[in-house]
């Protein structure tokens, strides 16, 4: 028996996830009951992008419903579960002094951590800490900065990244099922997974140099960098699942990467 809580790579896609009885959810939900209950969560979210290293260290996080043009119910959904300020000191610990780590009281739950966790933990009683992605920094940065998070596992922390490993909104068709996914989308969905399954994790940090696949599935980095986190804490000894899959809307993949 492995002693070491999972890391696991979200794709959460449309917000409306969080309020939608769809196999997303109810998949995000079986992960949840399928894992042993964690101490905390440590989520790193493509939405909380900005230019510095920052963590909540607040008791009581709010639930921040970053987007418009959605139903109000989506912004009437609340995310109650506790912060940790506690976990908040110790990942400043671990990745200063490689980089300075602002304690940061005003974030909260962005949605891409709580559409996906309100599934995953509905009942919100496991505290949850975010970590922002710096934007101004190389996806290499990140992935050394992960390394330091990487004995959190054995501390009874779920590391949970959230973003989408094809995430290309201006192809994307809102509100209409295209019969596939563009051949780009659907050839750099399998890529990354072939290597995530060998173990080969530079080319999928410098994604960049991946081709024109990568830059069409990730033409902006903030939805794939949290997957660069998850790579950065896996173990040599950890399994692969992909216990959910598929790409939404023809340029959205909703491919989920489970180590453990
Ligand atoms: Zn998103």
């Amino acid at each position: 028996m492995n002693a070491a809580m999972p890391a696991i790579f979200f794709g959460h896609g449309n917000p409306m996830n969080a309020i939608t009885e769809n196999p997303y959810a109810r998949k995000w939900n079986a992960i949840g009951r399928g894992m042993p209950r964690p101490k905390a969560v440590l989520a790193i979210s493509a939405h909380w992008y900005v230019e510095y290293t920052g963590v909540t260290a607040s008791e009581s996080p709010r639930t921040i419903h970053d987007f418009g043009g959605f139903p109000r119910e989506l912004f009437e959904v609340r995310y109650p579960a506790p912060g940790d300020p506690a976990l908040a000191r110790r990942i400043r610990d671990l990745i200063e002094p490689a980089t300075p780590v602002a304690l940061d009281d005003s974030w909260g739950f962005d949605h891409g951590t709580w559409s996906v966790l309100c599934h995953v933990f509905p009942e919100a009683d496991v505290p949850v800490v975010q970590l922002s992605i710096d934007e101004t920094k190389p996806p290499r940065f990140h992935y050394d900065l992960a390394k330091r998070l990487a004995p959190l596992r054995e501390e009874g922390v779920l590391i949970l990244g959230s973003g989408n490993i094809v995430h290309n909104l201006h192809a994307y068709a809102w509100g209409r099922h295209p019969a596939g996914a563009f051949d780009w989308a659907a050839r750099f969905d399998a890529r990354v997974r072939e290597l995530v399954l060998a173990g080969d994790d530079m080319p999928l940090v410098e994604y960049e140099a991946l081709g024109r696949d990568a830059l069409l599935s990730a033409p902006t980095p903030d939805h794939y960098l949290p997957l660069v986190y998850v790579l950065g804490v896996r173990r040599p000894e950890d399994t692969v699942t992909f216990p959910v899959e598929g790409i939404d809307g023809g340029s959205i993949s909703m491919l989920s990467i489970d180590m453990r």
